[in-house]
């Protein structure tokens, strides 16, 4: 609720700045009356960056990342219709392929996409298309509509229900959370397509080749695709992913950068491998990750066998699950004073709610507890059975499962398995978990994609994913000479 009061607080900021006066938009030139004036956005911006954020796993602590990212993206907006503005670009420390912009000309990418791009030009595509989304005003007009008449709709679809729902919202993973990015979010078709436009045009206007735009895009939605295939899910329905944030099909941007008549101008892939080489490559290991159906942690030494079914959103606040049915998890972990009563705990650590049943519970050598109790989810009944167990001296850790109705027999089973299967992790266990890097090779005169795929440190699926980071097609072979990205141990 805490965040329902943060965002109707920030609502009523802006429309106690908003008035109705007509600007010029900056990149069509048109004459358009908002309500939210150029001075509102850059405020919404500056209030809504740090939550973002904090809710994007932060900034990726990589210097010259960091640095590479920021003068690309000011070459790009120094040839745009906003050269005289400042604008702020951050590199995500998250391994999920995103990037989106706030009004007041702050522009984000996650390192997972950086790791997706395979040059320079794919990277400036990115960048151009969200510096067109500002340009164009595009949140200022999603604004105008929200408050014309859907705002009740909006907001009813952003905050859910209070505790399920809120998972509901924390599982649609980078989608929404903060006000400012509910209006960016969702786009129009006509409003992608424009961006593509611009963005076009400043890819030209700097030099790149703006068939870059359709070649990520294509690699993107391979990514999108694999992903969906190693969930179990039908890889032809679109989920939570940027390519269905941003509404876009390779042919129209094939289209808009036709359109440009500038194609064959620089691709880089020299100068944008000497930055990615090195780089993190999927979850951090001090954040944990789920490797062979397990959730490890080898920082914070434990692991657990993560429910069948489920889908896991690792969040830096907590890991997220959930299944189709509508069973759905929390795992989170919090400090506790030796003696305390577990018990308690378990019975009481949900908001608002005493659940009736508790019990110790031994889990693997572990103390604790669990508790069971009926529960009120978005103001239906449903049931709650909550797990803590004690690792270390003062360490807790929680496990939640909800679900609308209750659990049955076999769902029960399934999660009373996850809870038992909570292990702590010696440093000799802890220490086969180093997590994984990129590493650019070049290709030698004996290797084959099945080859160079054989030596990357994944479970499975290796050659799909040596073909999608590389943009290698199924039937693609690779040249000697050609520079590649591999996944190593690191
Ligand atoms: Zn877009």
């Amino acid at each position: 609720m805490s965040w329902f009061r943060r965002l109707a607080a920030s609502l009523a900021i802006v429309m106690a700045v908003a008035s109705c006066t007509p600007t010029v938009n900056p990149a069509t030139g048109i004459r358009e009356a908002t309500l939210l004036t150029p001075a509102a956005e850059a405020r919404i911006g500056a209030q809504e960056h740090p939550r973002v954020l904090a809710q994007f796993g932060g900034a990726y602590d990589n210097p010259r990342v960091a640095r590479y990212v920021t003068d690309l993206g000011n070459r790009l907006k120094n040839v745009s219709e906003m050269a005289d503005q400042t604008f702020t670009f951050t590199v995500l420390d998250t391994p999920i392929p995103n990037a989106f912009a706030l009004p007041g000309g702050f522009v984000y990418v996650t390192r997972g996409l950086l790791t997706l791009a395979n040059d320079e030009a794919e990277l400036a595509g990115v960048i151009a298309h969200e510096i067109g989304h500002i340009t164009a005003r595009h949140a200022a007009q999603r604004y105008d509509r929200a408050v014309a008449g859907q705002i009740g709709a909006t907001l009813a679809t952003i905050l859910g229900g209070v505790l399920l729902g809120d998972a509901g919202a924390q599982l649609g993973q980078q989608a929404g959370g903060t006000a400012a990015m509910a209006w960016v979010q969702g786009f129009s078709r006509e409003q992608e397509f424009e961006a593509d436009l611009l963005g076009v045009r400043y890819l030209s206007r700097a030099g790149y080749d703006p068939m870059a735009m359709a070649t990520f895009l294509e690699s993107l939605q391979a990514q999108d695709r694999l992903q969906r295939l190693q969930a179990g899910r039908d890889p032809h329905q679109e989920t939570f992913s940027m390519y269905a944030s941003h509404p876009r099909t390779v042919d129209r941007v094939v289209r808009a950068a036709a359109a440009a008549d500038g194609a064959g101008g620089r691709r880089d892939q020299g100068a944008y491998f000497a930055v990615i080489d090195g780089m993190r490559f999927g979850d951090d290991p001090r954040e944990g990750f789920v490797r062979d159906g397990a959730f490890v942690h080898p920082e914070l030494r434990f692991r657990w066998r993560v429910p069948a079914g489920f889908e896991i959103n690792n969040r830096p606040e907590a890991v997220y699950g959930r299944d189709r049915s509508g069973m759905a998890m929390i795992f989170d972990g919090r400090r506790l004073p030796t003696g305390a009563d577990l018990v308690r705990e378990a019975r009481t650590s949900l908001p608002g709610v005493t659940l009736a049943e508790g019990q110790p519970r031994r889990i693997n050598g572990q103390d604790g507890a669990i508790a069971f109790g009926s529960v009120a989810l978005d103001n239906r009944p449903g049931e709650a059975v909550v797990a803590v167990v004690r690792h270390g001296g003062d360490q807790l850790y929680r496990f939640v499962f909800l679900k609308p109705g209750g659990f049955n027999a076999a769902e029960r089973q399934r999660l009373l398995a996850t809870i038992d299967s909570f292990q702590v992790l010696s440093a000799a266990e802890a220490a086969r978990f180093p997590g994984t890097r990129l590493r650019i090779v070049t290709v030698g005169a004996g290797d084959s994609v099945q080859s160079l795929a054989n030596r990357m440190a994944i479970d499975g699926w290796r050659e799909e994913t040596f073909r999608v980071l590389n943009g290698l097609g199924p039937t693609d072979r690779l040249q000697p000479g050609q520079r590649v990205k591999l996944v190593v141990a690191g």
